[in-house]
C-alpha cells in the first residue's frame, strides 16, 4: 500500500480521525485501536480490532463518545 494511500486512512468510529502505520497494524491516532492487517490488507472492521489497554467496549472508545455526542 502506497504512503498516498495511507494518508487517506481514517479511523471507521470518526472519518476525522486519520490512522497511523505501524508494525502490528494501523492505529487510530486518537482512540488508539488497533486495525490489523492480514495477507496484507488491512482490516478496518471495529469488532476485529484490538482495543487499547484500559478500554474493554467499543463504546467507550474516544472516538465513538464524540461521535454520539455530535449526533
Ligand atoms: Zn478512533
Amino acid at each position: 500500500m502506497n504512503a498516498e494511500i495511507q494518508n487517506l486512512l481514517r479511523c471507521p468510529c470518526d472519518p476525522k480521525v486519520p490512522v497511523e502505520k505501524r508494525e502490528d497494524g494501523f492505529v487510530c491516532t486518537r482512540c488508539e485501536v488497533i486495525f490489523p492487517i492480514r495477507e496484507q490488507i488491512p482490516c478496518f472492521l471495529i469488532h476485529e480490532a484490538t482495543l487499547p489497554d484500559g478500554i474493554r467496549r467499543i463504546e467507550n472508545l474516544p472516538c465513538r463518545k464524540e461521535q454520539k455526542a455530535a449526533n
